[in-house]
């Protein structure tokens, strides 16, 4: 059903959180945990812990649901996910000190690698 901006009563205050996923030490964005964690091993010889993955509450920052949203009036608000946990950021600094603060379990690559990774 196309949206025709009369059977939505749109309020500006409307604003959705979007995750997008990118390195915190980089600009690079990936698509899952695993490719980051990877990426960030070998591109930033710092090896992050992993914890259980859940689903957070927010949706993806992708093309579709940017679509989605700016259709629908919302104002979209990006906000960073943490690789390893479900903690999100609205400043990418923050998620880059979180992260090495609480998921760097070490610096040296090579050592261990396959534990965390398979
Ligand atoms: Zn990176
Ligand atoms: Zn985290």
């Amino acid at each position: 059903m196309p949206f025709n901006g009369i059977e939505y009563s749109i309020n500006e205050q409307n604003t959705v959180i979007l995750l997008k996923k990118a390195c915190p030490y980089c600009d690079k964005s990936y698509q899952s945990n695993q490719k980051a964690a990877n990426h960030i091993v070998s591109i930033h010889q710092k090896k992050v812990d992993r914890l259980v993955s859940g689903n957070r509450s927010f949706g993806m920052y992708n093309k579709a649901n940017i679509q989605k949203y700016e259709r629908l009036g919302f104002s979209i608000v990006v906000h960073y996910g943490c690789v390893s946990c479900k903690e999100t950021f609205a400043v990418k600094e923050a998620l880059r000190k979180h992260c090495d603060l609480i998921h760097i379990i070490s610096s040296q690559p090579g050592n261990g690698y396959l534990k965390y990774f398979v």
